[in-house]
């Protein structure tokens, strides 16, 4: 059963509220994870405390439980300069930025226009209600290595 500790593996088919498929899992390349870990959105790892292996679920995830509401002011310009000169913008292109808390946020840059880059930190997920259609696969105990290191080993983890 899915509790917290527990190494699941999953195959999944996340869509939008257009239908529109977001993200899947493939027979290949299942997906695997820590449950209790924070890994996957907390709506989904809420829904699937308790579930058994073979189980079939449908999970709606409101973009509170999911990867949040879109925040505006992770939304804004910068100016050029706050690059290295040497470096080749891009639209499309992904950095990280220290916060005022100090942690580490990711962005990307959205347009280049003359002097000014407008950078969105917001996850592109962000504001979306999310549609997983979910299949557990096997369930195991996370080895000591998998709790220190804080991801899965193996297949749908890490390889290293
Ligand atoms: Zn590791």
């Amino acid at each position: 059963m899915i509790a917290d500790g527990k190494v699941v593996t999953l195959h999944y088919t996340l869509k939008n509220d257009g239908g529109e498929v977001l993200d899947e899992s493939t027979k290949e390349h299942p997906f695997a994870y820590i449950h209790g870990s924070g890994q996957i959105v907390p709506g989904l790892e809420s829904a699937l405390s308790g579930a058994k292996t073979g189980d079939k679920k449908d999970v709606t995830v409101t973009a509170e439980e999911g990867y949040g509401e879109i925040n505006p002011e992770l939304e804004f310009k910068v100016e050029r300069s706050n690059f290295p000169a040497d470096k080749e913008l891009e639209e499309g292109m992904q950095f990280t930025a220290e916060m005022k808390d100090g942690r580490q946020h990711p962005f990307t840059i959205v347009k280049l226009e003359g002097d000014d880059v407008h950078i969105n930190g917001n996850h592109p997920l962000a504001g979306e209600t999310l549609h997983f259609a979910v299949e557990v696969g096997p369930i195991r105990d996370a080895t000591d290595e998998e709790k220190s290191h804080g991801h899965v080993h193996g297949e749908g983890g890490v390889q290293h």
